[in-house]
């Protein structure tokens, strides 16, 4: 068995649907369980007329729900024209835009919008798109049968971003699913949305369909994850930076953390674990181009010194310059309490004998932060900084990849450097505008030169 999940962008319109059912098709011999998003952008408009309906808004709200019904209605028509369960997939996809529309007015007079309400409205879309592509999917000869997905996403009720029940999760997954699956059948459901013991709807947080997925997989103990999207994968870099990145083939979990932190979009890995750490592999494909190879993520790719460069500017550095720093133990902690107390999280961190550097991310408190820095001992802050790092599960302890990377840089400032003992990546701090450059010097020599 595989859990199969489509993205917003590849069930967005009809064309989008169309090709998930064929690549469902494909996939039939290995039992899928089909998960997916709303179609893409319906998540962000429910907001909207969540947001418009409790300023007050209605008539607003009102007429983007009447948006949303016409595209889910057209959709409907392309898909299943003139077909009896066009009708039937009509009427039912009305009947929940009459409810939405109710519950708008209903949001509207109380001038309020309460997380438990927000996550009954932001459900719509996935409530929406499901039965609508298990009868599409039905309709092109894949056995589908649609699940509600609130009868197995048990969740807590912490609306918003409800923290999944593994356990009473398993055992509604094999309960419900499994019959269909050892039937020959494959079951649909929405991801993203849940709901508590009781029965109230609630969400895992955006983007939470992957976080499903996942959830799914690890319960049903499932051979593989698949997360379709919209790109090919994780790439060794960001193509807008770097437009002769690679898509990365297999790359280990704490890898594709690394490049999440700086900004990788594709998926966040901590949507994934609860699949990759029960060693179920994780592919990531583009559904536009079904054949190409995807990126694989697993807790154990081989290790390799260098998997892919990643850059962010706007970085603040800060450091703490004292000589009372020798022989002084604890005064790093005081400096770090100081960090804690105004909840910055800290980056990347260099120490010596007699002196503490750190990274910012936001420079917010930034003043009353050095003030009390300064009880510790010389303080100089650079704004305009950014951080460019080479991540890869080998490079502790590989000399010649550090060199290189360094050697790459050439002539190019660097104001930090870190690389820990359990490194995954060499992080460097450079000029703020010299970040791209930074990349596109370390993208060429560990990528683009024969090694
Ligand atoms: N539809 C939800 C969102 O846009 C969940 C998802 O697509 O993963 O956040
Ligand atoms: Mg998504």
């Amino acid at each position: 068995m595989i859990v199969c999940k489509f993205g917003g962008t590849s069930v967005g319109d009809t064309a989008a649907i169309e090709r998930t059912a064929s690549i469902v098709r494909g996939r039939l011999p290995r039992d899928p369980v089909v998960v997916v998003s709303a179609l893409a952008g319906t998540t962000n408009a429910l907001l909207d007329v969540a947001a418009q309906a409790s300023k007050g808004q209605f008539i607003v709200a009102i007429r983007g729900i009447e948006a949303l019904r016409a595209r889910h209605l057209s959709v409907v028509d392309e898909l299943l024209g003139g077909s009896t369960a066009s009708g039937e997939i009509a009427a039912e996809v009305s009947m929940l835009f009459d409810e939405l529309a109710h519950l708008g007015e209903a949001l509207s007079v109380l001038g309020d919008v309460s997380p438990r309400s927000l996550d009954a409205v932001a459900a719509y879309g996935e409530r929406l798109s499901s039965p609508i592509v298990a009868a599409a999917f039905q309709q092109r000869g894949i056995p589908a049968t649609w699940v509600d997905a609130r009868k197995v996403m048990l969740t807590d009720g912490a609306f918003g971003k409800a923290r999944p029940q593994p356990d009473a999760i398993a055992e509604a997954a094999r309960e419900q699913l499994l019959p269909i699956v050892r039937d020959g059948r494959v079951p649909v459901l929405g991801g993203f949305i849940g709901a508590t013991p009781g029965g109230v709807t609630t969400t895992l947080g955006r983007g939470g369909s992957d976080y499903s997925a996942a959830l799914l997989g690890a319960a049903l103990d499932g051979e593989a994850i698949e997360i379709w999207t919209d790109v090919d994968g994780m790439l060794t870099a960001d193509p807008r930076v770097i437009p002769q990145a690679k898509v990365i083939e297999h790359i280990r979990f704490d890898e594709a953390a690394a490049l999440a932190s700086f900004g990788a979009k594709v998926l966040h890995p901590s949507t994934i674990a609860p699949a990759v750490q029960r060693s179920i592999p994780v592919f990531i494909y583009n559904s536009h181009r079904p054949q190409a190879a995807g990126t694989l993520i697993t807790f154990d790719a081989p290790r390799r010194s260098v998997r892919a460069v990643a850059g962010r500017a706007n970085v603040v550095l800060v450091n703490v310059k004292s000589s009372a720093m020798l022989d002084a133990p604890g005064i790093v902690r005081g400096i770090f309490s100081v960090f804690e107390r105004y909840e910055l999280s800290v980056d990347v961190i260099a120490t010596s004998e007699v002196s503490v550097s750190v990274t910012l991310d936001a420079d917010l408190h930034l003043d009353a932060v050095l003030n009390e820095l300064r009880g510790f001992g010389d303080v100089t802050v650079e704004r305009g900084r950014g951080i460019v790092a080479v991540v890869g599960s080998g490079l502790g302890g590989h000399t010649p990849t550090m060199a290189r990377a360094l050697t790459a840089l050439g002539d190019m400032r660097v104001h930090m450097c870190s690389l820990s003992a359990s490194a995954i990546n060499l992080t460097v701090i450079v000029d703020g505008d010299q970040v791209h450059e930074a990349m596109r010097r370390l993208h060429r020599a560990f990528f683009e030169e024969a090694a």
